[in-house]
């Protein structure tokens, strides 16, 4: 990206997190569909203009998949502008596509690639800190956009909480002092064997791996909702975990000084689960995934990722 543009200088990006599992004989992306419509619901939330449609970001992406010759892999495509005005007037601004392409380990009990966790994996749970930074007041930021200027807030509370040890923090709604979210991922309690996740009247982004995991805790037949999760609530949970592109699905042992049964019976339940979902082996879901054209020629370039 331009260091004179403004989505390099003001943080005025949008972008989507996408994965490519290794499925039986091809790889395939999960959710595409759903990913690049939130990447125009993020652009358009923003009042960016591009001059991209639903299917030409699918076909885009899924090329730069085949391209990059990874099974396994992270896909990030970004809106950005790399013209080379200092303004914040978006209407003066180009936005284009870029999509890189990150290899990347599995975290998935079961998985193929189980063993092979992303570097801030504990097996024995996150221990997750409360952050003193509030998610930004709907009023000041879309919260449903994926947007990269947004992730100061994500950086302040992370950064603070892995100084003191802890793995990540969880974020409150800054209005309602509510559970909102992990920095990079949405967060859910068990209590009785019944799960919530925070709703989105809280100011937190609308996961995708959240939504998959909804879908799945009512297929498995254990009451699943979306509503309002106080600290307390969190707090008196039997067990909990987090849910993002990148972490897939991880335990959390505790918030602070307040301890949960890491990997608990739940959890167990819905990581196999999403494990088969994404890699094709859960029938009900094969409209999840998108197989990536392998016609195209695969030009590899490897990154190494952080979360
Ligand atoms: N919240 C935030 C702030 C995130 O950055 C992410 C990662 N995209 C999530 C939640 C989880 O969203 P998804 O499951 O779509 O990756």
């Amino acid at each position: 990206m331009r260091f004179g543009s403004s989505s390099f200088q003001h943080g005025i990006a949008v972008f989507e997190g996408i994965r490519c599992y290794a499925t039986s004989g091809e790889s395939s992306i999960f959710r595409l569909e759903d990913h690049a419509r939130r990447l125009l619901d993020s652009a358009r939330l923003l009042g960016i203009e591009h001059g991209y449609g639903l299917d030409d970001l699918c076909v885009k992406i899924s090329t730069a998949a085949a391209a990059a010759g990874l099974q396994n892999c992270y896909l990030r495509p970004m809106l950005a502008t790399g013209d080379p005005y200092l303004t914040v007037d978006l209407n003066a601004l180009h936005f284009t596509l870029t999509i890189e392409v990150w290899p990347i380990p599995l975290s998935i009990p079961d998985s193929p690639g189980a063993g092979m966790e992303p570097s801030s994996y504990q097996p024995a749970g996150w221990r997750l800190a409360l952050s003193e930074w509030r998610r930004p007041s709907p009023a000041s930021f879309p919260s449903r956009a994926k947007a990269t200027g947004i992730y100061v807030t994500s950086a302040l509370a992370k950064t603070a909480a892995t100084r003191a040890q802890y793995a990540d923090a969880i974020q409150l709604d800054p209005l309602s002092g509510r559970v909102a979210e992990a920095t990079s991922a949405n967060i859910f309690v068990v209590r009785d064997g019944k799960i919530v996740t925070p709703w989105l009247a809280d100011a937190l982004l609308a996961g995708i791996t959240r939504d998959s995991v909804l879908v799945l805790a009512r297929e498995l037949g254990v009451p699943a909702r979306e509503g309002p999760v106080e600290v307390a609530d969190l707090l008196a949970a039997d067990e909990v975990f987090l849910t993002g592109t990148a972490c897939e699905l991880v335990t959390v042992s505790s918030v602070d000084d307040t301890h949960f049964v890491p990997d608990g019976p739940v959890f167990g339940m819905l990581a196999h689960a999403f494990g088969e979902a994404v890699t094709g082996e859960r029938f009900g879901h094969l409209g999840w995934l998108t197989p990536v054209n392998s016609s195209v020629e695969p030009q590899v370039r490897q990154q190494p990722i952080g979360l």
